[in-house]
């Protein structure tokens, strides 16, 4: 099987790659499409999380092909999510079901440590059905399955700007974070606001039931009662402070190096990075039955031969919202 191995900044090659033994517990999954993260975009670029020889990839749909002969609950040919980010399962943190706080994750995780998705195939040891690999009905569309990870990122974003308790929402910042956020709020029946200065992302929220602003069109009253930065911008935070309650939670999601503005006055500042235990179950469920849809926001795709293409920072001009490799299927 082929599969795309980073080398070095700036440098990936589709090589031939064998796959281990299936055990007992294991499965072989054929990878149906496989979305490209910000965070891999900094891989490439950088060589930020990643070593030489990884695969990379960690936002997958993929097909059963082989299972191992303990393992029930799963069928050659039934279409799967997969869990990209482990965990020791030991600690106190993942005892807690803070899988995400645990020291080990990276080392562990699909994309960073183990193999990834930009492959044709996937071998994955001793699988829990239901929590590494989660069964969907065969109608999902894979282009809207591989989105479960960003939504397991958000759905932990507003569970931590306050939940069921957020009436208005705003959120700065709409690419592939900001939208996952926007449609897991929307999903769970908060009012969502959003500002973008680019007016296709801002088509976009609008698209999945948010109301959408350029910067400095939201009338200057403080109405929200939490923000979520997707933004990274230190910029876009700070005119937000002024459109939030006194004590609004601030929450700070996606890989930024930016410092923080202040003052922030009576608000909470949290960040947010990845997703608890059970998040990412929660996340199929909302995509499986179709009350999160984002197939649509999956504008570019690429094969396995392209990956350096579908790798490289888009220009503004290159309209990206989320980029995905597809893997032909092999044999
Ligand atoms: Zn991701
Ligand atoms: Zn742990």
């Amino acid at each position: 099987m082929r599969g795309v191995v980073f080398h070095g900044p700036g440098d990936v090659r589709t090589e031939d790659l064998v796959l281990p033994e299936v055990g007992p517990t294991d499965v072989v999954l054929a990878v149906e499409a496989c979305g490209v993260c910000g965070s891999d975009l900094s891989s490439y670029a950088h060589g930020h999380y990643v070593a030489p020889g990884q695969v990379m990839g960690h936002e997958m749909s993929a097909v059963v092909v082989e299972r191992g002969a303990a393992l029930t609950g799963l069928e050659a040919g039934q279409r799967v999510a997969v869990r990209p980010m482990r965990s020791c399962d030991d600690c106190a943190y993942c005892r807690a079901g803070d899988t995400h706080l645990c020291g080990s994750t990276a080392g562990r995780s699909l994309g960073y440590g183990a193999q990834g998705g930009f492959a044709q195939r996937l071998h994955l040891p001793d699988v829990e059905v239901g929590r590494d690999v989660v069964p969907v009905p065969g109608g999902v569309d894979p282009f809207d399955l591989l989105w479960a990870e960003p939504l397991a990122v958000a759905l932990h974003a507003v569970d931590l700007a306050g939940g069921d308790r957020i009436t208005r929402l705003l959120i700065t910042g709409a690419g592939a974070v900001g939208l996952s956020v926007a449609a897991a709020a929307v999903a769970r029946g908060v009012a969502v606001d959003v500002v973008e200065p680019v007016a296709d992302r801002r088509r976009a929220a609008a698209s999945l039931g948010a109301n959408a602003w350029a910067p400095g069109e939201l009338p200057d009253e403080p109405v929200f009662d939490a923000l979520i930065d997707a933004s990274g911008a230190p910029v876009a935070v700070e005119a937000a402070l002024d459109l939030l309650r006194p004590t609004a939670p601030v929450v700070l999601v996606g890989l930024s190096d930016a410092a923080v503005p202040w003052p922030l006055g009576g608000h909470r500042l949290t960040g947010a990075f990845g997703y608890r235990d059970g998040d990412f179950a929660r996340a199929v469920e909302l995509i499986a039955d179709g009350r999160v849809s984002l197939a649509a926001l999956v504008t570019h795709r690429y094969g396995l031969d392209q990956a350096a293409r579908a790798l490289t920072t888009p220009r503004p001009e290159d309209h990206v919202v989320k980029a995905a490799i597809v893997p032909d299927p092999g044999p």
